[in-house]
């Protein structure tokens, strides 16, 4: 083995060959390209607030800033103390009553924690139950830790519910978890109690782990409800992931959560393996925990950008009307979150492959948006675009989405 030549290829682990992530793949390359090319391109492809002129509180900030000198060394693995105080009474307020300050962990935003759960829970050839269309990080970590990822469907005519029969008809003897991402992302959909109950009911039935991803539960739109899946049952292990990026505004700080409830004690093996992957990450962002019990505790300014004239809802309002009066375009209303999920009509637009579609979009008119593909969605006829430029920059975005949607019905 030791005379084995040293110039060949450095190649990637095999661990990565069905991993994917194409929101952030060749149309973002292809962005960069023409940015360095001096072009100037609108980017309407990814959830962070802070670029479109949204702050977080300040007191945030001044929470984070006046605790960096406490900061400075590793925290307990599962989070500051006062870190997960908070996010418990949080959800003690919610209606979930035995999350404890030791069924909390903290995490570098939520995606950490995502990869962690699927590392503890999943074997090779076991089975995670993932929404399609869904935020590409749950397939992709799935597929990182052995397992596979099995998508049922939500339903675009029923404003993107998830498909209970299609549910049920895809747990086998592997099945591990079910995920359900409410409110969603790419859709905009907010479960009702009766489609939430009736995941519950075959989580239940089939002692899977529910993985509810309710990262965006405080965006909510024309008077929405969200109720945390972790609320309907105690006897189904439920794993409720939120954090700061989205409703507190401070994506780049890295700062979200996981609380377990349900029955732990029978948990208690994969739960130790979630500590020691805890463990071996040493623990969080120490200065953004500090901002999480400010954030929870604090003035929600999120209600001032929701409800009416808020710039959220005025900006949701504009991107659905502007998209559905485009010839052979259709939108289902977001109930809440930061995107739209439009479907373009295979009759006006037959389009063979998404992604280039939406590269010919970006060349021709400076737009980024995301191909539903992307998003694990079968089929080549939708985007996602997010609703956080302004007003203005949004009408001009869909204008020239518009324009070039045109110029494709004319060719
Ligand atoms: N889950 C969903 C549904 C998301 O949309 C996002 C980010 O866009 C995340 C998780 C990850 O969030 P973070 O890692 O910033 O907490």
């Amino acid at each position: 083995a030791m005379s084995s030549p040293r110039t060949g290829q450095i190649r990637q682990s095999t661990k990565l060959l069905n991993v994917r992530y194409d929101v952030r793949g060749p149309i973002l390359e292809e962005a960069q390209r023409m940015e360095a090319a001096g072009h100037r391109i609108m980017k309407l492809n990814i959830g962070n607030p802070a670029p479109f002129g949204f702050e977080a509180p300040t007191a945030i900030l001044k929470d984070m800033v006046s605790n960096l000198p406490n900061a400075q060394g590793y925290s307990d693995s599962k989070g500051i103390y006062s870190a997960r105080t908070a996010v418990s009474q949080y959800y003690q307020s919610r209606g979930i009553m035995d999350i404890d300050v030791d069924d909390v962990f903290i995490g570098n935003g939520v995606s950490e924690l995502i990869s962690m759960v699927l590392q503890a829970l999943v074997d090779d050839g076991d089975e995670i139950l993932i929404p399609s269309p869904d935020y590409p990080l749950w397939t992709g970590a799935t597929t990182l830790s052995g397992g596979n990822a099995v998508h049922y469907r939500c339903v675009e005519e029923e404003g993107w519910a998830p498909d209970l029969e299609d549910i049920a008809s895809k747990v086998t003897e592997r099945t591990k978890g079910i995920v359900i991402i409410n409110p969603n992302n790419p859709t905009g959909a907010v479960y009702t109690r009766e489609v939430l109950m009736g995941v519950v009911e075959i989580a239940r039935k089939n002692n899977l782990v529910l993985m509810a991803d309710e990262i965006y539960e405080k965006i909510l739109y024309d008077g929405a409800r969200h109720i945390n899946a972790a609320s309907l049952s105690d006897d189904v292990l439920t794993l409720t992931f939120s954090g700061l990026s989205k409703a507190y505004r401070v994506a780049g700080y890295r700062s979200g959560w996981v609380a377990v409830s349900g029955p732990k004690h029978r948990a208690q093996d994969f739960l130790e393996g979630l500590t020691l992957l805890s463990n071996m990450r040493m623990c969080a962002n120490v200065p953004a925990q500090h901002a999480i019990q400010t954030a929870l505790g604090g003035y929600q300014s999120i209600n001032d950008l929701i409800l009416p004239g808020g710039r959220l809802l005025e900006q949701r309002n504009t991107a659905q009307r502007l998209l559905s009066e485009i010839p052979g375009v259709s939108v289902q209303p977001a109930d809440g979150a930061l995107y739209l999920f439009p479907r373009l009509d295979p009759e006006v637009y037959p389009i063979e492959d998404d992604e280039r579609f939406v590269i010919d979009l970006l060349r021709q008119q400076k737009i980024l948006v995301s191909h539903g593909r992307a998003f694990n969605w079968p089929d080549t006829d939708h985007f996602r675009l997010v609703t956080l430029p302004s007003v203005h920059d949004l009408e001009i975005a869909i204008g020239r989405i518009a324009d070039f949607l045109e110029d494709y019905r004319e060719r």
